[in-house]
């Protein structure tokens, strides 16, 4: 069996949550890597470093830029013949791009697989989490999303991969790309951050948030982020986002300030190593799942923690 993995990347670096799903993937085979892109020779020369991967495919082209799906996805099953199983991280480039293609291949997907039983079992997470299941897939070829913090890094080198070049698809041109807007920040990426402190609707505005939040992350060198209620209010931009609909991570160290502790939060935090909750409310959700629960105010609690650092 062999696996195709489609790298996450951004023409230049490869994404480190593809390392994760190289680990997913030698579950179920021998791993080969597609990179897709534009100017993407630094991303195939870093794919082929990855330990565990075998081959690299390099699909160079100008409509492959900004992967999009639409342009993408016919790249994909061109080559799908070749695979027993065709895999992407369960990030927005893979929730977008593996739908588009299991489509086209007329095969479910799995999506989110947290565990790879054998090369047609896997678990995966329901109901916005709640629920754990295990699915026996009956395709003859399948599609997963992987959920990268369910699984180790693969080593980002010690490896030796052929680094072999294929033909692009020809451009669909039924999508266009319009532009992107990405917060710049000094911190750790979220979903690859050690330590996160995250605030919720209880920041009451943008500058409340920023102000008790960000000498906290400081002092631990932390990654913030967010309830869906602080991005709704505007307390936070969208991609601070953790919960179901947001990013999922697992950090060392998660920090829940004036958090309540919805299940679609809880969705996206609950790996976490250690958790941390500071809420007034000592009935609040959030406290099941915290290893360590402070109850009290965060306006209060906060800065003594920040003092006490
Ligand atoms: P609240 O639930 O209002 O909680 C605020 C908490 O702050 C309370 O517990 C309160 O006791 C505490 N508090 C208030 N003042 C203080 C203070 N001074 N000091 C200390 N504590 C204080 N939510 C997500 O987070 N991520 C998602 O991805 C997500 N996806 C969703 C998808 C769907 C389909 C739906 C329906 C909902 C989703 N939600 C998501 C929303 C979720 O249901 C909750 O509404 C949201 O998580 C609540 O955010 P919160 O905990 O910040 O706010």
């Amino acid at each position: 069996m062999t696996v195709l993995i489609i790298a996450e990347h951004n023409n230049s670096e490869l994404n480190l949550a593809t390392l994760n799903a190289v680990t997913a993937a030698q579950k179920l085979g021998a791993v080969h890597v597609l990179v897709a892109g534009s100017g993407a020779q630094s991303v195939a020369d870093a794919a082929k470093q990855v330990a565990g991967v075998e081959k690299v495919l390099l699909a160079d082209a100008a409509h492959y830029e900004n992967s999009l799906p639409e342009e993408v996805a016919p790249l994909v099953v061109s080559l799908a013949g070749d695979y027993s199983h065709v895999v992407a991280t369960a990030t927005a480039f893979g929730k977008n791009l593996l739908p588009r293609v299991a489509a086209l291949l007329d095969v479910s997907q799995v999506s989110d697989v947290t565990e790879v039983i054998d090369a047609q079992t896997f678990t995966h997470p329901i109901y916005a989490g709640n629920a754990f299941e295990t699915v026996k897939a009956s395709d003859a070829k399948l599609v997963l999303t992987i959920r990268a913090t369910a699984f180790d890094a693969a080593a980002n080198e010690g490896g030796n991969a052929a680094v072999e070049t294929v033909a692009a698809s020809a451009p669909q041109g039924l999508s266009r790309f319009v532009g992107r807007e990405l917060t710049k920040s000094d911190r750790p990426e979220l979903t690859q951050a050690k330590i996160i402190v995250s605030g919720g609707r209880a920041m009451g505005s943008a500058e409340k948030f920023n102000e008790l939040l960000t000498p906290l992350a400081d002092k631990l060198g932390a990654a913030i982020g967010a309830s869906r209620a602080a991005v709704d209010a505007g307390y936070a931009p969208n991609d601070y986002q953790v919960g179901q609909t947001g990013k999922v991570v697992a950090p060392s160290l998660y920090i829940a300030v004036g958090i309540s502790g919805a299940i679609q939060h809880l969705a996206g935090m609950q790996d976490s190593k250690v958790i941390v909750a500071i809420n007034k409310d000592p009935d609040a959700p959030i406290f099941n799942v915290a290893d360590y629960g402070i109850v009290g105010d965060a306006f209060t609690l906060v800065p003594e923690l920040v003092a006490a650092l």
